[in-house]
């Protein structure tokens, strides 16, 4: 990938600052076209988030000469500004990078960490009981070590061509001069209003007590100051100083530990993929601390053999055998799956073809297993538990989470495939004061209960479900990109678009539109609208428990690249309101120039 020029960069970013100076209009906010579009070709490229303005910064990105990693920089920076209450500097992402010089994948990992002084017991009332999901939430305990930041930093040291001045300046005058609120952020605004009353947020969305409304502007200037510092600073402007100190403040005032020294003493870690093989395809997905990659690899692995495909896509037989998937996999999760920096996660054993046999043998066509334990996947490989194997109680009162996936290609063959979270709706609903932006209540990840792999200890990072995919053609590049938000959900989101592409054919539109279903070893099975009813009914028949009401699993951003005829198929998952924009050069048709400049 392409190196930094240093002696341009500062020379541009002179001219840059004294245009800024002898021009105001040019700090005038852009007027981003807001039409939506979910789906897009391009010849030299593409960029595919949840919201319309992040796509169009990524997207001039690349029209400037930018590469995928640039481009997801800005997305982000962008996404804390236009969507504050489903990512940002507050938070953990897992970037994956698909590296075309290099012809390698690498994972930028920044969870969040649990501070030094978090307890296995802190989400435990004085009897032993689990504090209320929604209690824990907002509680200065749920909060993690952000990482975000960090992320974006060594993603552009690493691979940037651009200066991070230059990514973060469109979301800086995005926060400074105010964009219109689309209608996703205006309703979750209304349904979060007395969580985000409760804190400084309220004063940014909630202005003299009414919730700001679709169609009005939305300025937030204490964050515009914010990126301001981490423009000229770095890191340093969060992780260290006034702000490090505030964040540590507020935490403490909601009753959490997190110190000043927690956020110095922050680091992310550099992890490659797990990789499976399903038919013809190789797979490259999130390896622990998610449970993404692994469990979605187990699941093709057990659906490998029933073939699906010969199956219509809406019928009892794929839904009983998805259904019976996921409990098997969701059981094992459960059991096995933490912070590999903590606990020895049995992934070998989890994907190895005997014991894929061994829980694949447990499904039947005709019934409905009665009970799915986990398996004893340390059978399979070398090493054993130090940890309570009993798969940890699925929250009966768990609130579905929300995230953003968005994904990157460039033209010289980059690609980015990005997820990036605060855990809920506005996180925990703490907005640090002054300095404008949400923290995440990352660490309600974490099994409340004590004993198990997932258990809370200071410094580890929270069991998490995002997988970032890339699926890779025979000479190893990456020819589609996945990834969801939607906690435990993503893992089926991802799996469900991947076979509507390899078994059901479906062109990728279709493939994200299909409705999806979800389940585990301890919840009723949600399903989409769309699912008929008649196949609910069989469902329901063989013993399947399925929610009374339809619900949305995930949100699906992807790409698909087609190295024969250079071209570049983008989708933005219209559950919620996202872009895709391709990149067309003019006078490149071919989009075979794989110059650099
Ligand atoms: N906290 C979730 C995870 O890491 C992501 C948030 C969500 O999408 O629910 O799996």
């Amino acid at each position: 990938m392409k190196q930094r020029n240093w002696t341009r960069i500062v020379s541009l970013f002179t001219i840059f600052c004294l245009l800024l100076t002898i021009n105001p209009f040019i700090t005038t906010a852009k007027n981003y076209d807001q039409d939506i579009q979910s789906v897009d070709t391009g010849t030299d490229g593409m960029v595919s988030t949840s919201h319309p303005i992040a796509s169009q910064i990524g997207a001039d990105i690349l029209n400037k000469g930018g590469n995928a990693v640039d481009a997801a920089v800005a997305i982000q920076y962008a996404l804390n500004v236009v969507e504050p209450m489903m990512s940002g500097i507050g938070g953990g992402s897992f970037m994956m990078v698909y590296d075309a010089d290099e012809d390698d994948i690498t994972i930028i990992n920044s969870r969040e960490r649990a501070p030094a002084g978090a307890t296995a017991d802190m989400f435990l009332n004085e009897s032993g009981g689990i504090i209320p999901f929604q209690e824990r939430v907002r509680h200065g305990n749920s909060v993690g070590v952000p990482g975000t930041l960090k992320g974006l930093e060594e993603a552009l040291d690493r691979w940037g061509s651009r200066s991070r001045q230059q990514l973060i300046t469109p979301a800086i005058q995005l926060a400074e001069n105010g964009f219109k609120v689309d209608g996703q952020l205006a309703s979750f605004i209304v349904s979060n209003a007395e969580k985000l009353s409760a804190t400084a947020a309220g004063d940014v969305f909630l202005p003299g007590g009414e919730p700001v409304k679709e169609g009005e502007l939305l300025v937030q200037s204490d964050l515009a100051n914010t990126l301001k510092k981490i423009r000229k600073h770095g890191t340093d402007a969060l992780y260290h100083g006034e702000i490090a100190v505030a964040i540590a403040e507020v935490v403490q005032d909601f009753g959490g530990s997190m110190t000043a020294e927690d956020l110095a003493n922050y680091n992310l870690s550099v992890n490659k993929p797990v990789y499976g093989n399903y038919k013809d395809y190789r797979i490259a997905s999130m390896p622990p601390p998610s449970s993404g990659g692994t469990f979605l690899i187990q699941m093709l692995k057990i659906l490998e053999d029933f073939d699906l495909g010969q199956y219509d896509v809406r019928s009892f037989e794929k839904y009983h055998l998805l259904a019976e998937t996921m409990r098997l996999a969701y059981a094992d999760r459960a059991a096995f799956a933490a912070d590999p920096e903590f606990v020895d996660v049995p992934v070998n054993g989890l994907l190895h073809p005997d014991y894929i046999e061994e829980r694949r043998s447990l499904i039947s066509l005709d019934s409905r297993m009665d009970e799915t334990p986990p398996g004893d996947a340390w059978s399979y490989e070398e090493g054993a538990a130090d940890y309570d194997v009993e798969a940890a109680e699925h929250d009966a009162d768990e609130q579905p989470g929300e995230t953003t996936h968005f994904t990157v290609a460039d033209r010289w063959g980059n690609v980015v495939s990005n997820t990036s979270t605060i855990e809920q709706v506005f996180g925990s609903g703490i907005m640090v004061p002054g300095h404008g932006f949400m923290l995440n209540n990352e660490l309600t990840d974490f099994d409340a209960r004590p004993g198990g792999a997932n258990e809370v200890e200071p410094g580890k990072r929270p069991l998490s479900s995002m997988t970032p995919t890339m699926v890779l053609d025979e000479e190893g590049k990456p020819v589609l990109t996945l990834g969801s938000p939607g906690g435990p959900r993503i893992i089926t989101a991802v799996l469900q678009v991947f076979l509507n592409i390899t078994d059901y054919g479906m062109d990728l539109e279709e493939a994200v539109k299909e409705p999806r279903i979800y389940n585990t070893h301890t919840t009723q099975m949600w399903w989409e609208e769309g699912i008929p009813e008649d196949m609910r009914a069989q469902m329901t028949d063989i013993g399947h428990s399925l929610q009374t009401n339809p619900n949305s699993v995930g949100n699906v951003q992807t790409i698909l690249i087609d190295y024969e005829t250079s071209q570049f198929y983008g989708v933005a998952d219209e559950r919620r309101e996202g872009a895709a924009i391709g990149i067309n050069r003019p006078g490149n048709s071919s989009g075979k120039d794989q110059g650099k400049n």
